[in-house]
């Protein structure tokens, strides 16, 4: 989708160049305005000014009307903003002039309150030099459809939980936990387990490009899109979309969002592609923490993770990453058992997705995928096909293809946490409507607490909690505990 404009001028326009560059050496470069690009995404609209040289410039807003300027010194304009397809963004017209005979001013009129940063980014294997203008909306979501705040406290109030358990089993008083066996049963809630769903690369950048032209950024979002439909079509659950259309979200980011929107699980979907084309098939990705499970692994890790320099992020996202302070012990105790859920879900989904297509690699794979490093959800990343195979492209194409990939995938995910249900969710308080009549079975009834169970059934607290993994001190009406020993 690179548009390079090669028009007379722009040769008129170096020519000047060079001889302003001779007359004054320490004049800025000039940046000539080659392209311009927009990507629309919930929560910002970015502005991409493809340009000849790097150029320094200056963004600031003007108010009534609402607008903001971009200046860029001793350049031109050699695009034409009039093509530019404004739909979706903050930018309801964008327009250019020539500022004090050799500068170039362009001003944006803006729709809404944004919030501007800028930045310069060096040449790529996709783009030369480039100006990116991001307008963040204050305060809005970067997902369309954001989760509902109640369900999103409920969860967080499960993961706190675990992590208390954690931290007291590193304490070494996992014996004796500091929770109180005497609070009354809670009502259960019947919370969605949230799948968090992230369509890889997007907007600057395509991905792998099969030999027809297809760009991975695009049937990927396809792929999503169609996960989105059976999450959402199936009760006890709902999606959440890391992106919903055609723009760049940064690696840190989409675990960020996931993070953000309480996802249970998270899956990055992607396309694979090779300098040849014969290699095919379907893989599934796990994060290792460690090293690589195979040189493929570790190449499409390093491959896949130089997406934030296509994509262009500037590198101070890290900074607002206040969870990655997070470390030590703790962390690793969390990602361990995270990864055991990933690694175990990926077993799932590969033998399903190995009913679709051929299977690239026969088990699931490891490596330092970023965009898996959250540690308190298990995390996958599919390649659902080689795009550089010829045929393999033209399945990713296919609308049914991505379809029966996808089933697959929700298929082993859905397998999962049917056997594990998370605590507070409906597909718990569901599988526990049939049980708890059973002897060594017993379902909590209003105003129960865990110290007068255990007394009742003359067993002790701790081993109530051991039997039944109660993370945490709440228990809730209608659930069944596993009575031990009885
Ligand atoms: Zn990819």
């Amino acid at each position: 989708m690179k548009r390079v404009s090669r028009c007379g001028r722009l040769r008129v326009g170096v020519l000047a160049l060079a001889v302003l560059v001779l007359a004054a050496s320490s004049m800025v470069l000039a940046g000539n305005v080659e392209n311009i690009r927009l990507w629309a995404a919930p929560d910002h609209s970015r502005l991409v000014f493809d340009l000849t040289s790097p150029t320094s410039a200056e963004v600031f807003r003007l108010d009534n009307p609402s607008r903001m300027v971009i200046d860029l010194g001793n350049s031109s304009m050699e695009a034409d903003p009039g093509k530019l397809d404004l739909s979706g963004s903050a930018i309801s017209a964008l327009r250019s002039g020539v500022r004090q005979g050799t500068d170039l001013r362009v001003v944006l009129e803006l729709s809404r309150e944004v919030r501007p940063r800028h930045f310069i980014l060096p040449p790529n294997e996709q783009y030369g030099h480039r100006l990116v203008v991001d307008l963040e909306y204050p305060g809005e979501s970067a997902v369309t459809d954001p989760i509902d705040p109640i369900e999103a406290l409920v969860r967080e109030q499960e993961i706190a939980a675990v992590r208390a358990q954690a931290e007291a089993s590193i304490e070494g008083s996992s014996s004796t936990p500091t929770v109180q066996a005497t609070k009354a049963a809670k009502p259960h809630p019947r919370r969605d387990i949230i799948i968090a769903i992230d369509a890889g690369h997007g907007g600057e950048d395509p991905g792998a490009i099969g030999p027809s032209g297809t760009y991975e950024k695009d049937v990927v979002l396809q792929m999503a899109k169609h996960l989105q439909r059976l999450v959402d079509g199936t009760q006890g659950f709902k999606a959440v979309m890391i992106r919903d259309s055609d723009y760049y979200v940064g690696l840190r980011q989409r675990t960020h969002i996931a993070r953000d929107q309480k996802a249970d699980f998270f899956i990055s979907i992607h396309a694979d592609a090779f300098d040849s084309p014969r290699p095919h098939g379907s893989s599934v990705y796990a994060l290792s923490q460690r090293g690589a499970t195979s040189e493929t692994a570790q190449w499409l890790a390093a491959s896949e993770n130089r997406s934030d320099l296509i994509g262009g992020v500037d590198g101070n996202l890290s900074l607002r990453d206040k969870d990655e302070v997070l470390r030590g012990v703790l962390l690793d105790l969390t990602m361990t058992a995270t990864l055991n859920d990933s690694l175990t879900i990926g077993g799932q989904v590969l033998e399903r997705m190995g009913r679709v297509n051929d299977l690239h690699k026969p088990r699931v794979e490891q490596a330092g995928f970023v965009v898996l490093k959250s540690p308190d959800i298990p995390s996958l990343l599919v390649e659902t096909g080689f795009i550089s195979n010829p045929q393999e492209e033209r399945q990713l194409r296919d609308g049914n293809y991505q379809q029966r990939m996808m089933a697959a995938v929700f298929d082993g995910v859905r397998a999962h946490f049917q056997r594990n249900p998370p605590p507070s969710s409906l597909l718990a308080w569901q599988r526990d409507q049939g049980r708890g009549t059973g002897s060594g079975e017993y379902r909590i009834q209003p105003g129960d607490t865990l110290s007068e169970i255990a007394a009742r059934h003359s067993v002790s607290v701790s081993q109530i909690r051991q039997a039944n993994e109660l993370n945490g001190d709440v228990i809730r009406v209608g659930q069944v505990l596993r009575i031990p020993g009885s």
